[in-house]
């Protein structure tokens, strides 16, 4: 893992090497069964390096302090690993990446996946959905619901971070209620694939 991060960190396959401070490659426990995926760096990760960091960052770092966890129990990254920003008049925003930059960034990911080899995955937020589960995922019908992917045996979406700090009062509370019970049935996913005997070859020739 060590050396994929260092080859990341020169990396230049798409244009958003043109305005990053930073490769944010990702972080965590490089053999967990429990990998996060997000969309991609925001101004403080672009800054600092490290994923999920700022008031988003606090956010999943609290929801998974409430289901026992921390950021040592999990991996966590990003579908693209440079900040995709937009430059209006003085200011430079957030934005989504595109489908180009997805794909540039995702022999990262993907290399990513295959070193760790999660039982679960979380998706946090529609981009990484898209990525990992499929390409037309709807998070307002399909968030919380378990799929299987060719990254993962089992892989979920719940809301990304931030989009739940942009909600106000009683959607606010609804959305962080699902955030963090959506991190819960991951954890409990990945007890139950560990706790699942394994059939060994005379146990399948039998069934
Ligand atoms: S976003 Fe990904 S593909 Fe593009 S320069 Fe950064 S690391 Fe390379």
């Amino acid at each position: 893992m060590e050396e994929l991060r260092q080859q990341s960190s020169a990396c230049r396959r798409c244009d958003l090497a043109l305005n990053r401070r930073n490769v944010v490659f990702g972080e965590g426990n490089p053999v967990t069964p429990l990998v996060l995926v997000g969309e991609g760096p925001g101004e403080t990760e672009d800054a600092t390096g490290r994923p999920f960091v700022g008031r988003a960052g606090a956010l999943l770092d609290e929801v998974l302090r409430e289901n026992g966890m921390t950021r040592k129990h999990v991996f966590i990254c990003n579908v693209v690993k440079c900040r995709p920003t937009l430059v209006e008049a003085s200011s430079v925003r957030n934005r989504p990446p595109t489908s180009d930059e997805i794909e540039a960034c995702k022999p990262w990911l993907v290399s990513q996946l295959d070193a760790i080899k999660p039982i679960v995955i979380v998706c946090l937020g529609a981009t990484a959905a898209n990525v990992i589960i499929h390409k037309s995922f709807r998070m307002t019908q399909e968030r919380g619901k378990w799929f299987e992917s060719s990254f993962a045996p089992h892989a979920v979406a719940t809301y990304h971070p931030a989009y739940v700090l942009r909600l106000h009062g009683e959607g606010f509370q609804a959305a962080r209620a699902s955030l963090s019970a959506d991190i819960a049935a991951a954890r409990r996913k990945v007890i139950e694939a560990k706790s699942r005997p394994k059939l060994s070859l005379l146990d399948m020739m039998e069934t």
